[in-house]
């Protein structure tokens, strides 16, 4: 162990949370686990687990309509599971947050109620080169709709945003939708730089922060985001849950995307009104289970030591590259100065996926392919990466294992 790891170790405690995560203790083609899948989705500590479950032994009921006692019971974690989230993320207020599936459902909505009455032929849109397609496509499908142009931030070599032409870029501009961190390869943008230059031509700025909630808490107000878009498993949480944070100014001004149960205030046959934000987006019986297992999340995220943890996920990201850059042959793709513990390479000559699948032999889980960022492939001129990813979980052992099974791989391959 270096002395950097010994400093970080000393600070967090890797075995206790380890423990904290049954699915980590097991074997893998015999081999012990080395989860390193993250970015794609995390594990769920004990309590998320018993979270679910006692909510589906004790409490299940629809939320919302009943008066019955477990009615009630359900409504209460439902909603306590809300404020729980607002409070995470620092919102202004717990009207301003809509659950969704996940951020992809978060960024349609927006994208579909922007096409709706926001955008218009002449109007733009600005991504930038580095998103997830969840953060293409519904801009695509919006501008098509409404005869908008989408623009892009371009990318540089070493994976961070070209803001050079920023100014340019803005005119015209009715929204901005970035990550705050690529799933990809792993940079973390200047999300409220951005946002103020946006701001300052009057465009509405949305953060896709899929990847952000993992790595420390979030700040809605610090990056002055009009949106914000995430995912409960992304965070320790359950799949099928997450949110859109908005701005309620927003939220009163858009019309709903989804129509249904709980999103009305009265119905006609001739037509029908509103209720009130944020149940005028929710159209429908929600994912309660999962609202109440992504708070329990929360609830034991806030737990750890953020500043030990960053300092932890540092020292991982650091001996990864350390670690990896001595194999022969190998490139990282993505090597901007402020980075997620998110690494992703190619090995000259050998294609990722036989790189995946050896890897996989030694008990290792990683990804590999275009990450839903084909674009940003494209701008490499490579088809693929093999993606290491890490989370609060992962020790030095962990990384010990990639980089040995990744120098075997290359020695059969290459
Ligand atoms: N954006 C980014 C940056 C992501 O990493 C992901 C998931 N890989 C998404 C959007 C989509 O998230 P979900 O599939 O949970 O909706």
């Amino acid at each position: 162990m270096s002395a950097a790891e010994a400093a970080t170790s000393t600070l967090f405690d890797v075995d206790a949370i380890r423990r904290a995560f049954p699915i980590l203790d097991q074997q893998v083609r015999g081999r012990r686990l080395a989860y390193l899948d993250n970015a794609a989705t995390t594990q769920k500590p004990q309590v998320v687990l018993d979270a679910l479950v006692r909510y589906y032994q004790h409490d299940n009921a629809n939320v919302h309509r009943g008066l019955h006692t477990l009615a009630e019971r359900a409504t209460e974690q439902y909603e306590s599971a809300r404020d729980r989230l607002a409070e995470f993320v620092n919102a202004r207020d717990r009207s301003e947050v809509i659950w969704t599936r996940g951020t992809t459902e978060a960024i349609n909505l927006v994208a579909q109620c922007f096409a709706q009455s926001e955008l218009k032929a002449g109007d733009a849109v600005l991504i930038s080169e580095l998103e997830h397609h969840s953060n293409i496509v519904p801009w695509q499908l919006a501008c098509e709709r409404s005869g908008a142009t989408l623009r892009w931030i371009p990318l540089r070599d070493d994976g961070t945003l070209d803001l050079s032409d920023l100014d340019a870029l803005l005119q015209g501009v009715r929204l901005v939708s970035v990550a705050a961190c690529s799933n990809a390869l792993g940079t973390m943008h200047p999300v409220r730089e951005i946002a103020d230059a946006a701001h300052a031509v009057g465009a509405a700025v949305l953060v896709d922060a899929a990847q952000a909630t993992v790595h420390q808490r979030m700040d809605v107000q610090a990056w002055d985001a009009d949106f914000v878009a995430m995912s409960g498993h992304k965070a320790y949480g359950p799949t099928g849950i997450g949110a859109l944070i908005a701005r309620r100014s927003w939220l009163e001004r858009l019309q709903p995307w989804h129509g249904g149960g709980e999103m009305i205030e009265t119905v006609t046959l001739e037509g029908s009104t509103w209720n009130e934000v944020p149940y005028k987006f929710e159209a429908g019986t929600p994912n309660i289970a999962g609202a109440i297992g992504m708070a329990a999340a929360l609830d034991w995220f806030d737990g750890l030591d953020h500043a030990a943890l960053l300092k932890h996920e540092q020292a991982l990201l650091a001996a990864t590259v350390a670690g990896l850059g001595s194999i022969h042959g190998l490139r990282f793709i993505g090597t901007a100065p402020v980075k997620a513990p998110i690494v992703s390479f190619v090995i000259d000559g050998v294609h990722p996926q036989d790189l995946a699948t050896l890897i996989d032999q030694s008990g290792v889980a990683v990804r590999t392919g275009h990450h839903c960022a084909m674009p940003t492939m494209t701008r490499f001129g490579i088809p693929g990466t093999v993606r290491a990813s890490m989370a609060c979980y992962n020790s030095f052992q962990d990384i010990q294992q990639l980089i040995d099974a990744t120098e075997t791989a290359a020695e059969i391959l290459s």
